[in-house]
């Protein structure tokens, strides 16, 4: 860097921290010189590296209005983070200013309601800790350290989406902080257009300081875990648990999953360090019912390790978080599927036995169910009606990603022929335009939202507008 760009550097950095102060601004200011920057601007993904003009740490609203405010005053852009979970990096940008909510992480749960209020910057475990007290929950994702934030934003599946639905159709209201500094409530009656962008439609409308959701009577107790089929016993178990799902009841979740078996417990040595198909499972009503339901799965295909049992719902929803640790390397795409096929279920097998990494995997959930109680254009997550989603996940651990991403781009042309139009928003790489994760219709209207709510475009994550 020039001696004239270094100097640029300084002056707009500590102007920008003072532009924060003079906003009212009470949160850390990390900038790139000080100590902590890397730690900072670390990213969930450690494949994802960003130099942004400053992390700053919001802690209540007001304070969210305040960098909101000066950012606009600097003119700088700017991104908003809760859980980092983003696995392109839509919340950490080169050059902007990186929003961190995570210390708007309240949760407070009304029984006789069962109305949810959620910091923006929780994250699904502290969400679930907190609803589990009183025998109530929120559908979340599956893993318990992603923020609700940018879960909730792109519409949120999970083990109770046929159950209960997205995350967003259980979504009452929001308390969000506009690109203009206001501060305002929006629902089915106020900033209607706006309660609509927010539920799918990504993170690019407003900053979200409060969900207000509405819960479900769930557990303590669920039927979950997972079954284990060696390799050879791969195709006729998917095809199986296709089976099942097509007239299964709401109150089962299955997510057919490749891995590679790790060199330990519970797996047989003999399946040890090669694929193997994982059927990961959770039955959220009676608990007789679900044994019978997840036992005609059990006698037409028996599993090499069964691991389905009661357990707490806690449980359940961390029970993949050591697959996902923060700063290991990923890239991932996914597909929506209007049916199952056998075709599908061989190209997606063929694929993983290529899998370049042994944290590499594939994941095929079926929807359905509550999803499509909603109709298709009362939200702006546009995909109620697909079947099932498949989401193929590249992971190096340490290493660099390169080939990892390969195997993933790979394997998604190879199966694209069996896919929907449309990809989630949640699982949008960076080298894609969020265009495509919309319909027609639903795409323009979210354009025309976002030109009324953010006409300069401040709100600068996915690039809708
Ligand atoms: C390991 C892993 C597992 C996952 N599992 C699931 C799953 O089971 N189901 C599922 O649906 N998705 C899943 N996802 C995808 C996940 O939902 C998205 O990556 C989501 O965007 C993560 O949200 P975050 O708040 O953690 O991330 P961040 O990177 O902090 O934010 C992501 C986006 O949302 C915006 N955003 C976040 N919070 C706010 C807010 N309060 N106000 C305004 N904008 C905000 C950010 O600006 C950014 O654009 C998973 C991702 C990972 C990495």
């Amino acid at each position: 860097m020039s001696e004239t760009a270094t100097s640029q550097l300084s002056e707009s950095t500590s102007r920008l921290a003072a532009a924060l102060r003079a906003q009212g601004f009470v949160g850390r200011v990390v900038e790139p010189a000080q100590d902590g920057y890397d730690g900072a601007r670390a990213c969930w993904n450690g494949a994802v590296d960003r130099r942004p003009a400053a992390v700053v740490f919001a802690s209540d609203p007001d304070d969210v209005a305040a960098a909101i405010s000066a950012a606009r005053a600097e003119n700088v852009p700017f991104t908003v983070r809760a859980g980092s979970h983003s696995v392109s990096g839509r919340s950490m940008r080169d050059g902007a200013i990186c929003i961190d909510i995570r210390g708007l992480n309240s949760v407070e749960v009304d029984p006789a309601t069962a109305i949810v209020r959620v910091g923006g910057g929780a994250l699904l475990s502290e969400m679930d800790a907190a609803t589990q007290q009183h025998g109530l929950a929120v559908p979340g994702g599956q893993i318990s350290h992603t923020g609700v934030g940018g879960l909730t934003l792109g519409g949120g599946v999970g083990w109770l989406m046929r159950n209960h639905g997205l995350t967003i159709d259980s979504l009452e209201a929001v308390e969000v902080v506009l690109a203009d500094g206001r501060k305002v409530r929006a629902s089915e009656t106020d900033h209607q257009d706006l309660f609509w962008a927010l539920r799918g439609g990504g993170g690019d409308f407003a900053a979200v300081t409060t969900f207000e959701f509405r819960a479900h009577a769930v557990g303590p107790m669920i039927l979950g875990g997972m079954m284990v089929y060696p390799w050879d016993a791969a195709p006729a178990a998917f095809r199986a648990v296709r089976d099942l799902m097509e007239g299964a009841p709401a109150e089962l979740t299955t997510f057919v999953t490749l891995i590679t078996a790790p060199p330990a417990e519970p797996f047989p040595p003999e399946v040890q360090g090669g694929p193997v198909l994982a059927v990961a499972t959770a039955w959220s009503g009676d608990l007789a019912e679900g044994e019978r339901v997840v036992d005609a799965l059990r006698s037409k295909c028996r599993p090499a390790v069964d691991l389905i049992a009661p357990m707490p719902y806690v449980a359940l929803q961390g029970m993949l978080d050591h697959t996902a640790p923060h700063g290991w390397s990923f890239y991932d795409r996914a597909h929506y599927l209007t049916k199952v096929s056998d075709e599908f279920i061989e190209t997606l097998l063929k694929g993983f036995e290529e899998a370049s990494t042994p944290h590499s995997h594939v994941m095929t959930g079926w929807m359905g169910g509550a999803i499509d109680k909603v109709e298709p254009g009362a939200t702006a997550f546009g995909h109620r009606g697909a079947n099932a989603l498949t989401w193929l996940i590249g992971c190096s651990g340490d290493e660099p990603i390169g080939p990892a991403a390969d195997w993933v781009r790979g394997l998604w042309e190879r199966t694209a022929p069996f896919a929907d139009e449309g990809v989630y928003v949640n699982a949008l790489d960076s080298g894609r335009s969020v265009r495509e994760a919309y319909a027609d219709g639903i795409w323009e209207r979210l354009v025309e939202i976002k030109h009324r709510y953010d006409p300069d475009g401040v709100f600068a994550g996915n690039g809708i507008g």
